[in-house]
């Protein structure tokens, strides 16, 4: 996916297709006396396409605004994708204060035939 630089021409396109208004804020760019960018309606990083269906005029600054909100939608896409990949690492579970499990040596103690518990001979001795 690379992102190419449009041609004069195909800026001219993208304004003209858009009737000379911004894609974000809806005013009309004046293209002689602000600065406007062509953006793309759905960020590349997203899986948009670098065409120039994708693409609509905006304001620098309206851009800008927009860029820095697509950021956070970004970074949540790659952690979604890390998870399908199986790369995602949740947080380890924290095992309670250990106690020892019952009819272990540890325990100490021994469970007989009939039921009944007694001693485990090694911690008695
Ligand atoms: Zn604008």
């Amino acid at each position: 996916m690379s992102r190419r630089s449009l041609s004069k021409g195909q800026r001219i396109d993208v304004l003209a297709a858009a009737s000379g208004v911004c894609h974000i804020c809806g005013d009309r760019i004046n293209p002689v006396r602000e600065r406007w960018e062509v953006e793309h309606v759905i960020p590349l990083a997203l899986g948009g396409s670098d065409d120039v269906e994708n693409m609509r005029p905006a304001h620098r600054a309206c851009h800008a605004g927009k860029t820095r909100r697509d950021v956070g939608v970004i970074a949540k896409a790659k952690r979604v994708a890390q998870k399908h990949a199986g790369t995602f690492r949740p947080a380890r579970h924290k095992l309670p204060p250990s106690r020892p499990l019952p009819g272990t040596k540890a325990s100490g103690l021994r469970k007989k035939l009939n039921g009944s518990f007694e001693p485990h001979p090694t911690r008695t001795r």
